[in-house]
């Protein structure tokens, strides 16, 4: 049986006192022995929330991470920093990084290097545009975003990661996949990963995000191949969230 994991990316929104509140009331919320939840928080409130969550089941991550190790690399976050601040994990591959940002199939597979080369756990965002559906190039898409880290990292490296389906039709827009649509995704997900290690694809997590609510999400983790969620908006208010951690 895979532990599941809920994890609430905030983006970014929200001041540093909003923050620790939301920390703090997600916190209150759980209950010792709790586990599998998660939120990635802004960089810069990452300490206080450290501060806040210590001794808490709550964990936490950054929303990217650098894909060089230190340097002259103004504006980046490197892994061990955040391993300093606290985080047992680390989004790679963001839908908007790849959109806003340019990070490529390439710089995503780098990130996910430099992630677990200080044991941050790299959850890698994979998925589809509208465009991508429509033209029934899903499952290439996903090929390619996959097999980009699994030349890099091998696949073995798979197995201290988590990875995140997110459809980017879904992202913010209140359009959810279907609980049928998102278990096939993630159904051949496994399935690329059992071609190469079954022992891998039986560990790792699969996590669907794409407006995962408090009315939807017990549906969406009824599915045998989704193991949690990956949750934007709803992750904002501390009773949705935790609602959402307790569909599982
Ligand atoms: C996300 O950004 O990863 C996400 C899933 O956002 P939302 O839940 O708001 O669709």
């Amino acid at each position: 049986m895979r532990q599941s994991l809920v994890m609430g990316n905030w983006k970014m929104n929200g001041s540093r006192s909003e923050g620790l509140a939301l920390a703090n009331a997600i916190a209150a919320g759980l209950k010792d022995g709790d586990k599998g939840i998660a939120v990635c928080v802004p960089y810069v409130y990452l300490s206080d929330v450290q501060g806040a969550t210590k001794n808490t089941p709550l964990a936490l991550g950054g929303q990217n991470v650098a894909d060089q190790e230190s340097g002259a690399y103004t504006g980046e976050i490197s892994a061990a920093m955040l391993k300093e601040c606290g985080c047992t994990y680390a989004l790679v591959g963001h839908s908007e990084r790849r959109s806003y940002y340019g990070d490529t199939d390439e710089s995503v597979a780098t990130r996910f290097c430099q992630a677990q080369k200080e044991s941050v756990i790299p959850v890698l965002c994979i998925g589809e545009t509208l465009e991508e559906r429509e033209s029934d190039t899903t499952f290439s898409v996903i090929d390619r975003q996959l097999n980009a880290v699994i030349d890099m990292a091998g696949i073995d490296a798979l197995a201290n990661s988590v990875i995140a389906y997110e459809p980017v039709w879904a992202i913010g827009t209140g359009k959810t996949a279907t609980d049928d649509q998102a278990q096939e995704v993630h159904q051949y997900i496994r399935q690329q990963i059992a071609a190469k290690s079954q022992v891998v694809a039986d560990k790792i997590q699969i996590l669907y995000g794409g407006s995962v609510k408090p009315d939807n999400a017990k549906a969406i983790f009824a599915m045998p191949d989704i193991d949690g969620g990956l949750i934007g908006g709803a992750s904002l208010d501390a009773a949705s969230f935790l609602t959402i951690y307790q569909s599982i």
